[in-house]
């Protein structure tokens, strides 16, 4: 049975980056026997100029016949006047609601020739490495009640409610596990046990379902001094499990730490490990149709799409170890340029990366 991905590239750059990654998962398709099938559909603004939607029903129709989803970045100012329902992230969050995509991978992962970028000492980043696991369809975010009321004295009064199952604290905290062991088997759940009974019940459930990954360190910790200890010693956590709205948070601010924002893939997945793939950034349409946006991010995205939906650990590696390769042959898109590098386009970035997997 070939493996079926679905391709979504957007808008503004969209387009020009999910070329150079598709450059490099056909080479590695071929190289490596791996039975990828690609086929290609409108998200988006695009779709929307083309059928008035920004999730065509045949858009829809492939991500849920795919094994896997690779997207670009959807937006832009020339839908911004849009009505809320046919904006074009409407088109992302159906896709993420359609496949139920609770489970957010966020890594931040700073390449050494790329120190320079964050903004913390060197000491304090060099050879970061991490993975949040935020629950991607829960808590605070969609718990209702929610709204704005008015009390009988006239005052105002803005509500939300944060509220976690049983069963959705125990479906992410199985993925949190299985990503550990995938990597260095240490997990951290992040909570507010002392204050919210909510994620009180998030740490027992985490913990006992614990019992099941006995090869998995776990350790608590509470999220003000998570977001604390990220910035003070980041390199203590490997993989960090917590709430929509903490992930949500405590993700941007790990994201930070490398400094570029060109550079962080991310996935959503379901319970089966299907998911959806993408860089973490936008459509960047300051700089869309020039030829200079940084693929990497999104080449990054098929290695994580290789890795967790398709159990490619060895392909996977490949393109991390050549998007390595590419850097120390010192080429540079814009975004990452310093002084002495090569600057390069959005393909010679992709081409160095192709280059450097060849002779892999
Ligand atoms: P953005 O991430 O698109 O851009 C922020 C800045 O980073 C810009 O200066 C941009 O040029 C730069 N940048 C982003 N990606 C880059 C890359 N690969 N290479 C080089 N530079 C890069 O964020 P924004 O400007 O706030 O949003 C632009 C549009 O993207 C909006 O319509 C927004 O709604 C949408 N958006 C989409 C997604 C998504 O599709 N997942 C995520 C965030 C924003």
């Amino acid at each position: 049975m070939p493996k079926k991905i679905a391709v979504l590239s957007g808008d503004g750059i969209g387009p020009e980056i999910i070329s150079e990654a598709i450059k490099v998962l056909n080479y590695l398709n071929t190289d490596m026997d791996l039975g990828l099938v690609c086929d290609q559909a409108l998200i988006g603004g695009a779709a929307y100029d083309a059928f008035g939607t920004p999730l065509p029903q045949q858009t829809l129709n492939l991500c849920k016949n795919a094994d896997a989803v690779l997207l670009g970045a959807v937006g832009g100012p020339k839908w911004e006047g849009l009505a809320h329902a046919v904006r074009p992230e409407r088109g992302l969050l159906g896709v993420r609601s359609e496949l139920a995509l609770f489970s957010n991978l966020r890594p931040a992962f700073l390449y050494p020739q790329l120190v320079d970028a964050s903004t913390l000492k060197p000491d304090v980043v060099s050879g970061l490495d991490l993975m949040i696991v935020r629950e991607l369809t829960g808590g605070i975010y969609f718990g209702e009640p929610r709204g704005i009321r008015t009390l009988e004295n006239g005052e105002k009064q803005g509500f939300n409610t944060k509220i976690y199952n049983e069963s959705e604290i125990r479906r992410i905290a199985h993925s949190a596990y299985r990503i550990a062991q995938k990597r260095s088997k240490k997990l951290c759940s992040v909570d507010k046990a002392n204050v919210l009974e909510c994620t009180e019940l998030w740490r027992n459930v985490v913990t006992e379902v614990g019992k099941e990954y006995p090869d998995v360190q776990l350790s608590h910790m509470y999220v003000d001094n998570a977001a604390m200890q990220l910035v003070r010693a980041p390199k203590q956590f490997d993989v960090i499990v917590t709430t929509n709205m903490f992930g949500d948070i405590l993700s941007d601010t790990a994201a930070m730490l490398t400094g570029s924002i060109g550079m962080l893939p991310s996935a959503a997945l379901d319970a089966n490990a299907k998911g959806m793939y993408e860089p973490i950034h936008g459509s960047a349409p300051d700089i869309a149709g020039k030829g200079i946006a940084n693929p990497l991010a999104t080449i990054l995205s098929v290695a994580m799409m290789l890795r967790y939906t398709f159990n490619e650990a060895e392909a996977a590696d490949r393109i991390q170890k050549a998007v390595n390769d590419a850097l120390d042959a010192n080429v540079r898109t814009a975004d990452i340029y310093s002084e002495g590098m090569v600057k390069v386009s959005t393909s010679g970035m992709g081409d160095a990366v192709l280059n450097a997997l060849r002779v892999s």
